[in-house]
């Protein structure tokens, strides 16, 4: 099986691509490096049957010649994180839209099958009990740029949903909610990263607003292996899939557990989002999935407990040695 990873060198594609070689596959990755990372694939460069394109998803002719040949793509590369798209809007539209386009129009020329990474993110300010695939989208205005990854990631599955049922394309969507795991970084945003960082450094955990509001983490280590059986699920075409955890846990009390799990002595502090982002900033006060379709279909199951991901990401930060004895953990880093 000849795999192409867009956004391989990223946090979860990085995951996919470890999963992908252990199951025997040859793997090329296309990664730009803008906010992946060669560091991130450290446990598989060494594999004869890893190879990594350095370039982007906007540079047609290189897709088409990456993807020519292949047996199927899955499509990470995108700007992420809510930070990073409220400081560059436009680099984050170009590249998640157009970017996608190039991907689709590779996969229909080579008949690649492809599985298009979405976000949950879709979904926007609606706060149901459970977020199922065809819940209705309720966006904030296209102006305010923290929306225009959700209008940007919305034309992508339209634009897949067109090149299925148009050009017949074998094309699966996911939807992830709140993935996290180790090799995630904080930089861009990240809440997961960003909290269990500040509390390893001793420093104040910084939670956004009033912190009531809520999320459901899921782990990297479970998402994974979702995503592959999903693509290579023949049923599965055409449709989108929610990908989420199963412990709704607000902000506040996300906090509270990452000081417990570390062992930390940190304080919260918390930070108008005016100041964490920008004025206007508007945010999601609950994201709760109903993943029954992909436990149906393909055995999803989120199984790890969010304590047990903290601990994971803890441990891949490499926190001082009191804190790996709190956490009972070796203290080997970055190796899940
Ligand atoms: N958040 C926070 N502190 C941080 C980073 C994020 O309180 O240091 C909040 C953020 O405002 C949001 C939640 O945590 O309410 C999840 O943020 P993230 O960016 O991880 O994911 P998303 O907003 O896309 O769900």
């Amino acid at each position: 099986m000849r795999t192409i990873v867009t956004g391989g060198a990223g946090f979860i594609g990085s995951h996919l691509v470890d999963h992908l070689l252990r199951a025997g596959d040859e793997v090329v990755v296309l990664d730009d490096m803008s906010t992946g990372s060669p560091r991130n694939l450290l446990d598989s460069l060494v594999d004869p049957r890893l190879s990594i394109v350095h370039g982007s998803v906007l540079d047609r002719e290189l897709l088409l010649d990456t993807v020519r040949g292949a047996d199927r793509v899955f499509h990470l590369a995108a700007a992420v994180g809510v930070k990073l798209i409220v400081d560059h809007p436009l680099a984050s539209l170009r590249v998640n839209i157009h970017g996608t386009e190039n991907v689709l129009d590779a996969c229909s020329a080579s008949g690649a099958s492809l599985l298009l990474v979405s976000t949950s993110e879709i979904y926007g300010k609606n706060t149901s009990d459970r977020l199922h695939e065809n819940s209705d989208r309720v966006l904030g205005s296209p102006l305010r740029s923290r929306w225009t990854y959700a209008a940007a990631k919305g034309i992508d599955e339209a634009f897949a949903h067109a090149y299925w049922s148009e050009h017949g394309l074998d094309v699966t969507i996911v939807r992830p909610f709140n993935t996290v795991g180790p090799r995630q970084t904080g930089r861009y945003g990240m809440v997961v990263p960003n909290l269990v960082g500040q509390a390893l450094r001793g420093e104040p955990l910084t939670v956004y607003g009033d912190g009531e509001q809520t999320r459901c983490f899921s782990y990297v280590g479970d998402v994974v292996p979702a995503m592959v059986r999903l693509l290579e699920e023949p049923s599965a075409t055409g449709q989108a899939f929610n990908l989420g955890g199963a412990e709704e846990v607000s902000i506040n009390a996300l906090a509270r557990r990452v000081i417990q799990v570390t062992g930390s002595s940190s304080d919260v502090v918390h930070v108008d989002y005016a100041d964490a982002y920008a004025a206007g900033f508007e945010d999601m006060r609950r994201r709760v999935p109903d993943y029954g379709k992909a436990a149906a279909l393909v055995g999803f199951d989120p199984a790890t407990h969010l304590d047990e991901i903290i601990r994971r990401v803890a441990e891949h930060l490499g926190g001082p040695s009191d804190v790996r004895a709190a956490t009972g953990q070796r203290a080997t880093a970055g190796r899940h």
